[in-house]
């Protein structure tokens, strides 16, 4: 009986000796009556001095408050405290050997008013992988837009540095498409940024539901199959993987551009957003993840400038696009540096007898001395100007300089002074929602009289949407005239003359420089001057080169000319000059 009792308290004792947990027996006040080899380790490499004599003594610098708790425990025995959790961090020195904890957990057991049993266990691994998990789900909220809940930029870099350089090698069985929304500020300012969220999330619910899986030869493969992601504001990715052909990459396109154009309803408004998406297929991807987006990028503005839906990248492309980055650069120190000038191009009467009155008006023409390239024609750097936000500055600078030379034409001219002052705007100009305000604040400025500016716009332009239409009647609220530029280039056509807001009609250079050959023109010209008239709106023909078409513009009754035949486009000096001497030209019969 004895024997079997030692021998049950001989395999307890081995047990809890050998126990892979810590195990002390300790007072009230810490001394450490009995301990196991296992809390041996544990505590060891926090008393370095060996002095294991005191369990609070040696837990004091990672644990103090243990002691504490321990006095406040009022109750005659239970549970002091349960896993609590100390973290040893750096304040362990190394030179162990074997790997030392970095966490451990402690769990204090009052057995009777004076004896505490403590556990102790290595929690490192435990805490190692709850800290993994978090960081997972950091990590994975730093690949999520949070609006869209869609992957976001970062996603997107390594979802496409996969498919470059994924396992197996590269391959080029992908596509990039990158999506932007054209005047999607609009929105934001015209109905605030929540209804503008709102709008993306809708976009965002649309592509979704366009890139689900269907027969379009794109098959979603384990390396992503396709994603669509946000990158920022407005802009979207998608990522196709396992294009088989080209044309598959553009049905999937032309779905998207489908979908995302329909109009969406937001608090009882109805938006319509256009998109223009630029393609990169996996073919032509050079570079990293972030050069393929940046050449999607250009052609996706391709696409927008040329008012097509989608443009697939070619490298072409992109030496355009440095190009452009120069003249950006270029064109910035020339507003600094005073390199821009105007140019004005006589316009003048055709009277019923023949003559023509030279003091009839002028159009402004933009020029750049460029240092290097010389003189730089407007058709060079207007566009880039409006692309890169600097047409702004240039339209106020041609606006500004044209109303103070316009001005100060009357004091050396008199009565034979210019009536009239064109100046040409950009589509970017008028979406601006400051410029009517501008526009007023420069004529105060020059002292010039607004009856007799004339701002010149083109037809696609006027035609536009709502906003540059309020924005044009705002215009004309201040007495400015409008007239329409390069006018049968456009979509608009003689039967919506009615609906826009404009005083003169440019009939363009293409119909005049036919007129005297081509019946067909003469036609078209003879209609517009008709119906123009019908509407009180007086007509110009422009690029006037010959005598033959001056002649046939006149008998077709267009109210006003310009063109070489006339006068080049001069600088001011020379233009007084121009007027000084030839107040009564006849026409050259
Ligand atoms: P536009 O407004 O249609 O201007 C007429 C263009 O035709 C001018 O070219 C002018 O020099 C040219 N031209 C005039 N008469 C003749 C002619 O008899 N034959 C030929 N072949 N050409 C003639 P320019 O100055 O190179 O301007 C080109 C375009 O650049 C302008 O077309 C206008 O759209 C734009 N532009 C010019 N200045 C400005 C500006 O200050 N702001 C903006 N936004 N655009 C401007
Ligand atoms: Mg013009
Ligand atoms: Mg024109």
């Amino acid at each position: 009986m004895m024997d079997s009792d030692n021998a049950a308290n001989e395999a307890l004792i081995q047990f809890l000796y050998r126990a892979p947990i810590g195990l002390v027996q300790i007072t009230m006040d810490g001394a450490i009556e009995m301990l196991n080899p296992m809390s041996s380790s544990l505590l060891m490499p926090l008393a370095p001095d060996g002095n294991m004599d005191n369990l609070f003594a040696v837990l004091d610098p990672v644990a103090p408050e243990l002691r504490q708790m321990t006095t406040m425990f009022a109750e005659p025995a239970g549970v002091i405290c349960e896993s609590f959790r100390i973290d040893l961090g750096d304040s362990l020195d190394a030179g162990a050997g074997h790997p030392r904890p970095q966490f451990l957990a402690i769990s204090l057991l009052k057995l009777d008013a004076g004896k505490l049993m403590a556990v102790l266990a290595d929690v490192t691994a435990e805490a190692q992988r709850e800290r993994d998990t978090i960081a997972r789900r950091l990590n994975s909220a730093a690949r999520i837009d949070a609006l869209t809940q869609m992957p976001n930029r970062r996603a997107v870099q390594e979802q496409i540095g996969l498919m470059m350089n994924g396992q197996g090698g590269p391959h080029s069985d992908y596509a990039v498409l990158f999506l932007n929304f054209d005047r999607f500020k609009q929105i934001n300012d015209s109905l605030g940024n929540a209804a503008g969220d709102q709008v993306l999330v809708a976009m965002a619910a649309r592509m979704r539901a366009v890139l689900r899986p269907s027969g379009d030869g794109v098959r979603a493969t384990s390396g992503g199959g396709q994603m669509a992601a946000r990158i920022g504001g407005d802009e979207f990715v998608v990522v196709l993987d396992g294009v088989r052909r080209a044309g598959d990459v553009e049905s999937v396109a032309g779905r998207l551009l489908d979908n995302i154009s329909k109009p969406y309803v937001i608090d009882g408004h109805e938006i319509i957003c256009n998109v223009s998406i630029g393609i990169v297929l996996g073919s032509e991807a050079l570079g990293d993840a972030d050069s393929v987006l940046r050449d999607a990028s250009i052609a996706m503005a391709l696409a927008k400038s040329g008012a097509r839906g989608y443009v697939v990248f070619e490298h072409s492309m992109r030496e355009r696009a440095v190009r452009r980055g120069d003249i950006e650069g270029d064109l910035r120190r020339a507003l600094h540096e005073n390199h821009l000038f105007v140019l004005y191009q006589p316009v003048v009467g055709l009277l019923a007898d023949g003559r023509i009155d030279c003091s009839t008006g002028v159009e402004a023409l933009v020029r750049w001395r460029h240092p290097v390239r010389g003189v730089v024609p407007p058709l060079e750097f207007i566009e880039v100007a409006e692309e890169c936000g600097l047409i702004g500055a240039v339209g106020d600078f041609v606006l500004e300089r044209a109303c103070s030379d316009f001005v100060a034409w009357r004091a050396v001219l008199g009565e034979a002074a210019p009536r009239l002052l064109a100046v040409n705007l950009s589509r970017a100009q008028l979406a601006h929602p400051g410029f009517t305000a501008r526009v007023a604040q420069i004529l105060q400025a020059t002292a010039m009289d607004p009856r007799q500016l004339q701002l010149e716009v083109t037809e696609s332009l006027a035609a536009q949407d709502n906003q540059v239409q309020s924005r044009l009647h705002e215009l004309k609220a201040l007495g400015i005239k409008l007239e329409l530029d390069d006018f049968g280039t456009g979509y608009s056509s003689l039967a919506s003359l009615h609906l826009l807001p404009v005083d003169t009609v440019k009939i363009d250079r293409s119909f005049v420089s036919q007129s005297d050959t081509s019946a067909h023109h003469r036609v078209l010209i003879e209609a517009t001057v008709k119906v123009a008239r019908s509407l009180g709106m007086d007509t110009v023909a422009e690029g006037i080169e010959t005598a033959a078409q001056a002649r046939v513009v006149n008998e077709l009754q267009v109210d006003k000319g310009q063109g070489y035949l006339f006068s080049r486009p001069l600088e001011s000096p020379a233009l007084i000059g121009w007027i000084a001497s030839s107040s009564a030209l006849a026409l050259v019969a």
